[in-house]
């Protein structure tokens, strides 16, 4: 490993201290090798979506053209391969995530169907008038709306946890939060703005003391942290696939088995079915009660090829990189770009969003996107918690394993020559 040419000798001491192959890893991800406005594109949006290996590509293309066939309810070859493909992809996913067993985990379209189905089958049945349901400050629209919805179809409130200034959130007022009325705590595992790690386990804990139910929105998370469902406590806990170099459009939903197997179905049609009359249909058992239709199998078996390929590259060291990445990042955004504000504590997990004084997020976007730098800049689906930073818009530069210390550099760089011009 070289190193940077910019970096001062101190930034050298945060280098990961167990060796992780990045350039070898950078080379099984086809669209990191491309240039954009004749620069070589520099991906620091991955909290938005990651880019996928070819293995994972390779993975959907191989199910297309040799294994495609409907899940379930062949009586062929190429129905029990495809089958055989699903339900492997899904033992394997559950087991990466720390399900007891491979029935727990539901295949939904991502995070955001995840939370939409809880609310909508749980929320509806737990949650009535003057009924009262917990969330922090600082969760992605789609940790908000859905349980908006169901308090105004149901007649129950919201109560919303608030956020020391350093982007942690305010303990001591969840649990003044918690009371007989709770019905569900519904909170992000990691904020995809302040990067906050959330102590989901204290927290479950304490939700269930008042007999809750504990939703977590893992979507930043299981890209950034090694998670086991069943140790955090979550009753139901959900991510998207295309965040966890995997394809879009799958994701998973994890429900305890007693939970799901009381759970009414959310969509009703084939495949969640046991026996249908005109008088009265029997549900088939998790999860197939909650997979009506045909699913996105070709996108189920991307993600478990996704998972593999974490597993293999090795997870730790990964997660070892991008944490010693984020805090280089963190540092030289500090000490190198006159008047650039961080939010939140990063916590290592990814995310190192900032405003440059009172220039305009959109703008710091396209200079650094014409410098090939692709970030994000906007409300990144979290008004509320930009609002209690007394912001409308922010940049955020996102980083995973395959992003390396140079890459920071040629942000700093870039920044520092478009701050000048801005
Ligand atoms: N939750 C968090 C914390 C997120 O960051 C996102 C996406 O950015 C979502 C939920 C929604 O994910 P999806 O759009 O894949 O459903």
């Amino acid at each position: 490993m070289t190193r940077p040419p910019t970096a001062p000798t101190r930034y050298w001491l945060e280098r990961p201290a167990r060796f992780f192959p990045v350039d070898a890893v950078r080379a099984d991800f086809p669209a990191l090798a491309q240039t954009v406005h004749g620069r070589r594109l520099v991906w620091l949006d991955s909290a938005a979506t990651a880019h996928k290996p070819r293995q994972v590509i390779d993975a959907v293309r191989d199910f297309y053209a040799r294994h495609n066939s409907n899940v379930h309810r062949g009586a062929h070859t190429l129905a029990r391969e495809a089958t055989e493909l699903l339900e492997s992809a899904r033992a394997r996913i559950g087991a990466f995530v720390g399900a007891a067993r491979a029935e727990e985990i539901v295949f939904v379209r991502g995070a955001t169907e995840g939370i939409n189905l809880v609310a909508q089958t749980c929320g509806r049945t737990r949650v009535g008038p003057g009924d009262e349901i917990v969330l922090t400050t600082l969760e992605h629209h789609a940790n908000i709306v859905p349980w908006q919805m169901l308090c105004a179809e149901r007649g129950a409130r919201l109560r919303v946890v608030p956020l020391h200034d350093d982007g942690t959130v305010d303990l001591a007022a969840y649990l003044g939060l918690l009371g007989p009325r709770t019905r569900i705590v519904a909170l992000a595992h990691t904020s995809n703005v302040l990067g906050t790690v959330l102590p989901v386990r204290a927290m479950a804990d304490a939700a269930h003391a008042h007999g809750a139910v504990v939703v977590v929105d893992g979507a930043q998370a299981v890209p950034h942290l090694r998670v086991d469902v069943t140790a955090l406590g979550a009753d139901f806990y959900t991510f998207s696939g295309h965040k966890l170099c995997g394809p879009t459009g799958i994701g998973v939903l994890y429900g305890r088995t007693e939970l799901l197997e009381e759970l009414p179905p959310w969509q009703g049609g084939g495949s969640m079915i046991a026996s249908v009359t005109f008088e009265h249909t029997r549900y088939a058992p998790p999860p197939q009660k909650f997979e009506a239709g045909t699913e996105h199998i070709a996108g189920a078996v991307g993600l478990g090829a996704a998972v593999d390929y974490l597993e293999c590259i090795g997870l730790d060291a990964a997660h070892g990189h991008e944490k010693a990445l984020v805090a280089y990042a963190r540092r030289r955004l500090t000490d190198d770009v006159p008047g650039l504000r961080l939010l939140g504590p990063g916590d290592g997990v990814g995310v190192c969003t900032f405003v440059i004084g009172a220039t305009d997020p959109a703008r710091v976007a396209d200079a650094l996107d014409t410098a090939g730098i692709a970030v994000r800049a906007g409300h990144h689906c979290a008004q509320p918690v930009l609002r209690r930073y007394g912001l409308t818009a922010a940049v955020r530069a996102s980083f995973a394993f395959y992003n390396t210390h140079d890459e920071v550099d040629l942000l700093v760089q870039a920044l520092r020559t478009a701050t000048r011009r801005l």
